[in-house]
């Protein structure tokens, strides 16, 4: 690994650190990778850690596909996901995927996820898709889903997974790491101001 990709390592262990501080990712799941710039390759988290305890070293490099480039452990089997979005979006460099709480919550009603908030209204042009992938993971059968999501949002930023969690991108680790914290507190407040409302406070 040279020193620019140990760098982009170092910044995708910040995002997991603090997504998991945070408690938007618990035990072992979620997983973050980055392009690698210039090439077809991307740096992904190994399978089975948490991201809790992330390193730099804890990431391997596959191809787009998921095929092992460099590294001794075994990619995320989420490797699939985070090809197919640096082949669809050619301005991301960064995704992070956590099965966060109230986003997936949201995710049961089937409906989009409001931006409730101005924050929300000001950083994110739609409200955020929800794609029911009936799968633990996206397959290749799911692209065309994923696809049409991109080509009526180009400038889309994240989305969520029904039963699954959030998928955010932005040009580097800790942009959707932003993201997706951003999506996960537009997330928690929709759900809250469903219940106020349903209390007729
Ligand atoms: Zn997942």
């Amino acid at each position: 690994m040279d020193n620019m990709v140990k760098l982009i390592a170092e910044e995708l262990v910040i995002a997991c650190k603090r997504a998991y501080k945070r408690g938007i990712q618990t035990g072992s799941g979620g997983n973050v990778s980055a392009r690698i710039p210039g090439k077809d390759l991307m740096l992904v988290k190994e399978s089975g850690s948490s991201l809790g305890d992330s390193t730099a070293e804890g990431f391997v490099i596959t191809d787009f596909d998921g095929n092992m480039v460099e590294g001794t452990g075994k990619p995320t089997r989420e490797a699939f996901l985070h090809g197919l979005l640096y082949k669809l979006c050619p301005e991301v460099n960064a995704i992070v995927h956590f099965h966060a709480p109230y986003a997936i919550g949201w995710a049961s009603t089937g409906k989009y996820l409001p931006r409730v908030t101005w924050h929300s209204k000001l950083k994110i042009s739609e409200d955020i898709p929800v794609i029911d992938i009936p799968s633990a993971m996206v397959r290749e059968e799911d692209s065309p889903l994923i696809e049409k999501m991109f080509m009526d949002n180009p400038k889309l930023t994240g989305f969520v997974l029904v039963d699954h969690g959030i998928v955010a991108m932005d040009k580097d680790p800790i942009n959707a790491l932003h993201n997706a914290e951003l999506i996960e507190e537009t997330a928690q407040v929709a759900i809250l101001k469903e219940l106020v409302g349903k209390l007729g406070i």
